[in-house]
């Protein structure tokens, strides 16, 4: 079972999942992800026995579990960060250590192995989100989890060990650090400012314009102010709620439209680029969250941070959020950049 470990220095816990080291290796040999094979690809239809037996999947009428007909499908991480099992408290003196209990899962967006959001149709983005909704109140609803992170690995340089498009959901025994630090900034912008910081956020940046990206009746897209890579962008509720599970309906497809769309730019405009993005939602520790505000961040691999960013948790941004969303909105210029290095 992984293992969580806390540094005593700076108080950070670090997972450490050796089985994750025995992850397939399709990246390594294979420089695209479009020259790849589909043949042995453990997430194309008829293979589903290379994974794990699906834990929920969006199904065609008649078809069964762990076969094709699936719109959607759910599986346990075959080489989980997080798994469920009996937890380890065996803090020493003097280095604490605890078991990384939780899950690990991999959501399969489509069948088609050379998909990925930017060209699914808005409703398959739809089903995806769906299917988030319905695993993230799945997990959320377990005593142990506190938080439930949604991360999308794409391409090569994106750190996913599998091409064919996938999210992955982590349910936690704790808060991560940086929603602890969001959380934390939240409350002192409520209380001092009296208002949410996020919906100020959307507010200033529909009213300047400048790092806006785009936008639809529910959603804002924009490079922020202190952006920590380029291009990064953040999809942000209009409405200000405290957690992704609490989206309706109507704006789940206005989200599905709007996270299509800024991806669709990041692969039409940066030359099919590798990309992240994750979800940040309240976590569900049980306390009162009603002060945060949900949203989703995404960013392009054009750069690789080094010994300064490591050494000081501290990011040096090559480019402008306000360049960047002149770039990825149409008013600015081409830019070339090869995978990895720098922006020219
Ligand atoms: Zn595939
Ligand atoms: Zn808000
Ligand atoms: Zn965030």
């Amino acid at each position: 079972m992984p293992e969580l470990r806390q540094n005593i220095l700076t108080g950070q816990w670090v997972v450490v999942a050796t089985e994750r080291a025995a992850r397939p290796a399709h990246f390594f040999s294979s420089p695209r992800e479009e020259s790849l094979d589909s043949k042995d690809c453990p997430f194309c239809p008829g293979n589903e026995a290379m994974t794990p037996p699906e834990v929920y999947a969006l199904r065609l009428a008649a078809s069964e579990a762990d076969g094709p007909g699936w719109e959607v499908r759910v599986v346990p991480n075959k080489f989980p960060a997080f798994a469920e099992g009996e937890e380890v408290r065996d803090s020493t003196a003097m280095y604490p250590r605890r078991g990384a209990e939780g899950a690990h899962e991999v959501i399969i967006h489509s069948p088609n192995h050379f998909s990925d959001i930017s060209r699914m149709d808005e409703e398959g983005v739809e089903k995806v989100l769906r299917v988030y909704k319905n695993r993230y109140s799945f997990q959320s609803q377990k005593d142990f989890v506190r938080y439930v992170q949604i991360i999308v690995n794409h391409g090569v340089e994106s750190g996913a060990s599998i091409p064919h498009s996938h999210s992955q959901l982590f349910a936690l025994p704790l808060v991560p650090p940086l929603i602890q630090e969001e959380i934390a900034g939240s409350l002192w912008h409520q209380k001092s400012r009296g208002k949410c910081a996020l919906c100020a956020m959307v507010e200033a940046e529909l009213e300047a314009q400048e790092r806006l990206i785009t936008k639809n009746r529910h959603f804002v897209a924009f490079s922020p102010f202190a952006a920590r890579f380029p291009f990064e962008v953040w999809i942000v509720p209009r409405e200000h709620r405290d957690s992704f599970e609490k989206m309706e309906e109507e704006e789940l497809e206005s989200m599905a439209f709007i996270l299509k769309d800024v991806l669709s730019r990041y692969r039409e405009r940066l030359d099919g680029v590798s990309y992240n993005y994750f979800i940040h939602t309240a976590p569900c520790d049980g306390s009162d969250y009603s002060y945060y505000h949900w949203h989703l961040e995404a960013f392009p691999r054009v750069t690789t941070p080094g010994s300064f960013e490591a050494g000081t948790l501290m990011m040096i941004n090559i480019t402008t959020p306000e360049e960047c969303s002149d770039f990825l909105s149409g008013r600015g210029e081409r830019i070339s950049f090869k995978p990895g290095g720098e922006i020219s």
